[in-house]
């Protein structure tokens, strides 16, 4: 690291040294290497464009999906004595040819863009007479078809920069980003050096709470937190608005945010938050890419979202400060049918179907997987099996009373075995219990030596065992609309006794006789 970036952190940015990544980044982009830089929300990702754009010669273009952040971002720079502007469809025509024609003559430092802009031939004919210092894209994940926010913009840049004469440094960045992504970006941007410094925030406490009242957990949890700055995320804008009204009429200074509001509304409320008259935001997912507010001390969700890459980045808006911060989900079993039907109701084509309800299957696991909740959602991103645990989160706080549940798990396995692994939860759980329900007698299954095995329990704790079994992959699923329980390894070794498993705060058995006994 040159001591001139050094120098540049000072001077513009009053900051002593880089944080992790930051260094690596800046170097590659300066030595004219391709990067993409992949960093936690508040990780400081805009220095690692905004250092090397002040180094090099030329204009720095960043490309941004989140139009109502530019004018925010480009203020910053020029209240650091920094030449920047944007250009977006909130400008008018001629604002925006004024601006292009400066940005021709190679006024400017920095130049915000949003993706589409490329497909104007007066931008393209600008860039092409400019030099460029590099080309940075913001939001990256929006890039790949495999991310959760796919933006077919964004991928359509790519011929478009093939007409420049010469191929500008390219740096990709984001917060949020699988190996499937990462490598579909670096493909698509032709980089080959990454920087990633994962994806562990360690000032959030992931929580999740099940079998409670949601609105009744709130009130309490707002209780204890007053005056704290908190989102509010709810499944739909009917939920949004009921729970809205509920806070507003006991007192809190609650605002609410979703995409059935008018665009004056919207700035409205998310403007009187950002600058803390409203404490509270409740809003759909509609809310908050980009959202740049530093003291959110929780992020709570309403209802279970649709996968962990969501979850990931909404609760992630929690604590950019670094201050300690919680990340609550509110988690009920209809959650899951929402989602299902959400995805049943999409566009999409079966495939992507297919691959929307794998990644469903890996947030249910989340709300019922009695591992460290950190290390679970680190593992997803980076697809290995860390096992070590943070400490804070709800599983790790909970971690007392620790039951052996082998018995219950090998009476599940064998159900699903003599099922011949052809049902979902719900039947399995119903098998179980030894239920009178219509289908289990039509289809005979009565007659199992495992009807009624787990007799002891309701149906809705059997539910409880299952679900945790797949989350700790001791059960298969064959994923879609009704997962298919299936055996695996793990459930090899669980029959054989060779395998105890553990749970905490297990359901404890109803001892009173049942009809069954
Ligand atoms: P990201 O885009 O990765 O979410 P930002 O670029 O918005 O994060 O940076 C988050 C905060 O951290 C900003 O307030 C920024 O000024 C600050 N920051 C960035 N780099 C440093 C650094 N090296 N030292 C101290 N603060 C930094």
């Amino acid at each position: 690291m040159g001591i001139r970036e050094e120098e540049l952190l000072q001077t513009y940015f009053g900051y002593e040294t880089f944080r992790p990544g930051q260094a690596e980044a800046i170097d590659a982009i300066i030595k004219g290497q391709n990067i993409l830089a992949v960093m936690p929300t508040g990780g400081g990702k805009s220095l690692c464009y905004q250092i090397p754009g002040l180094a090099l010669e030329g204009t720095a273009i960043i490309v941004s999906p989140l139009i109502s952040l530019m004018k925010d971002q480009v203020d910053a720079l020029q209240s650091l004595g920094i030449v920047a502007t944007y250009i977006n469809s909130s400008l008018s025509t001629m604002e925006q040819q004024d601006r292009l024609r400066d940005i021709g003559k190679g006024r400017y430092t920095f130049v915000y863009v949003a993706p589409e802009r490329f497909e104007s031939t007066m931008f393209m004919r600008a860039l092409k007479g400019m030099n460029i210092s590099l080309i940075a894209f913001d939001e990256a994940h929006c890039i790949s078809q495999w991310g959760h926010d796919f933006r077919p913009s964004y991928r359509s840049i790519i011929p478009y920069l093939r007409q420049l004469n010469d191929l500008p440094t390219v740096m990709a960045l984001t917060a949020t980003a699988t190996e499937e992504v990462i490598e579909d970006i670096q493909q698509q941007l032709h980089i080959h050096h990454v920087v990633n410094t994962g994806f562990k925030r360690e000032n959030l406490s992931f929580h999740v709470i099940k079998g409670k009242n949601k609105s009744t957990y709130i009130q309490s949890f707002l209780k204890e937190r007053k005056h704290e700055s908190g989102i509010i995320y709810t499944a739909t804008r009917k939920q949004a608005d009921a729970l809205h009204d509920q806070l507003e009429k006991r007192g809190y200074q609650v605002g609410k945010y979703h995409a059935g509001l008018s665009e004056q509304e919207r700035k409205a409320t998310q403007a009187a938050f950002i600058h803390d008259e409203k404490s509270l935001m409740i809003a759909t997912n509609a809310f908050g890419m980009g959202i740049d507010k530093s003291n959110v001390r929780f992020v709570i969700h309403y209802a279970m979202p649709m996968n962990i890459e969501s979850y990931y980045q909404e609760a992630g808006r929690a604590g950019r400060d670094g201050e300690p911060s919680d990340c609550i989900l509110l988690f009920s079993p209809q959650d899951i049918q929402l989602q299902k039907f959400l995805i049943e109701q999409s566009m999409m084509d079966d495939v992507t179907k297919q691959g929307e309800y794998r990644k469903l299957q890996a947030m249910i696991n989340y709300c019922h997987t009695h591992s460290c909740l950190t290390t679970f959602i680190l593992n997803y991103f980076e697809d290995i099996n860390q096992q070590e645990i943070c400490g804070r989160c709800s599983n790790c706080m909970e971690r007392q009373e620790k039951v052996d549940i082998t018995e219950e798990a090998q009476k599940i396995l064998s159900c699903i075995k003599r099922m011949g692994e052809r049902f979902g939860v719900g039947m399995t759980a119903k098998v179980l219990k030894g239920s009178k329900d219509k289908k289990i007698r039509e289809m005979q299954l009565t007659s199992l030596s495992t009807y009624g095995i787990l007799s002891a329990y309701t149906e809705k704790e059997l539910t409880e065992y299952i679900h945790f079994l797949i989350a700790e992959q001791i059960i298969a699923t064959e994923e879609g609309k009704y997962p298919i329980l299936k055996l695996n390894h793990q459930s090899v070794e669980v029959l054989k006794g060779k395998k105890t498993v553990w749970m905490y705060t297990a359901p404890i058995p109803n001892t009173e006789p049942t009809d069954f006994q």
